[in-house]
């Protein structure tokens, strides 16, 4: 039996299509795109054209993509490189961003590069505005603020615009990690005051193992990885072309299809939602579930029952996959930071149930069904 599989946000299933787009390039197409001859040439125009798709999706210039192995490295790359280049004193991030930004402040910090700060967030995970402006009208020094656009597990949303106008106010630069909303919802980056933003194409259907990183044509910074003159000497190493391909053509399906997506992929949310309400008494939801949220995740808290140890387990058992906090903790209720932050009761079981375009009305009947013979 296939697996029911809830849990998108961790990472998605590879769209056919992108799976038709990468092959010629594990095959024939195998040039190095640094070569000058034919074959390196065929692969140098490819990669060209993602940068291209990319570039496009977000209103940016060709010359702002550069490719990384992941949204981790991107993040890294960003705190690592505006500490070192930009002579950034001052870092403020939230409480619950993803642990690679979380871990590489802390990391940072303890190294003595900078004096990390951290924005409030209020019950629903929502970095506050007027705790940013507090911070910021305090600190003397260049500082770099980091705020995910969306949180992975709870699915809140910040305004990404208004914290971009305050740290443009204050001269601070922003980074934001868009990896849960880009090709999910529109970004428009001349609408918005960010000098630094993170994708990752199997948050959309493409491939692992490859994402990108924004840098306003503003700014400037030299490269994490060192060792040759790749990604116009921003980033060293041969690029990961098949993956770059696959993430050109996962963005071009997702920017095509995002609203017709988004209508349907919120109605499975609040499908599920409201046949949860109907079923199990006490139900809650953690972030802003009625609010501005990833209509991707859905946060589930049920009432204090003795087997909600082991509900992912069963849930793995009854073929659910599903999760208990982050990509990382998948599979593994390994206590959130995000939950332990917002200071969730830890008697109740908290799963991440999180949805995309191949999922269906009928599984979400099957799901709430096997959850209701799981802790009845
Ligand atoms: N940031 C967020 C918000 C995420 O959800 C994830 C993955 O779970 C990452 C960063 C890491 O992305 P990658 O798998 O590309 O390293």
């Amino acid at each position: 039996m296939t697996p029911i599989y809830l849990d998108n946000a961790a990472t998605t299933p590879l769209h056919a299509e992108v799976l038709e787009a990468m092959l010629p390039f594990l095959r024939g197409n195998f040039g190095n795109p640094s070569a000058i001859h034919s074959v390196g040439r065929k692969a140098r125009t490819a990669v060209e054209r993602s940068r291209k798709a990319i570039a496009n999706a977000l209103n940016a210039s060709t010359g702002e993509i550069f490719f990384t192995s992941s949204a981790t490295e991107g993040n890294n790359m960003v705190l690592t490189c505006c500490i070192r280049d930009l002579e950034v004193e001052h870092l403020i991030v939230s409480p619950i961003e993803h642990h690679c930004v979380l871990h590489t402040a802390e990391h940072l910090a303890e190294c003595g590069k900078i004096k990390l700060h951290l924005v409030a967030v209020d019950e629903v995970g929502r970095v506050v505005p007027e705790s940013l402006e507090k911070k910021l009208s305090k600190i003397k020094g260049k500082t770099l603020v980091s705020i995910m656009n969306a949180n992975n597990e709870i699915g809140t949303i910040n305004d990404i615009k208004t914290i971009g106008a305050i740290c443009k106010q204050y001269g601070a630069y922003l980074h934001s990690d868009t990896v849960q909303t880009f090709c999910h919802y529109p970004i428009d980056l001349q609408e918005l005051d960010i000098d630094f933003m993170v994708g990752s194409a199997h948050k959309f259907h493409g491939p692992k193992g490859i994402g990108f990183l924004y840098i306003n044509g503003d700014v400037k910074i030299n490269p994490m990885i060192l060792g040759g003159s790749q990604e116009r000497n921003m980033r060293a190493g041969t690029e990961n072309v098949p993956g770059i391909i696959g993430m050109g053509k996962a963005v071009e399906i997702a920017q095509a299809n995002m609203l017709e997506e988004q209508t349907y992929i919120l109605g499975l949310k609040k499908y599920m939602k409201q046949q949860l309400i109907e079923k199990f008494d006490g139900i809650k939801f953690n972030g802003d579930v009625d609010g501005n949220s990833l209509y991707t995740v859905l946060n589930t808290s049920f009432p204090p029952h003795p087997k909600n140890d082991m509900l992912l387990i069963n849930l793995d058992i009854a073929g659910i996959c599903a999760s208990g906090g982050s990509a990382c903790s998948s599979g593994v209720d390994a206590g959130s930071h995000v939950l332990n932050h917002l200071a969730v009761d830890t008697n109740r079981a908290n799963v991440r149930f999180s949805f995309s375009k191949y999922n269906t009305q009928a599984e979400i009947d099957i799901v709430v069904e096997k959850l209701g013979e799981i802790l009845g």
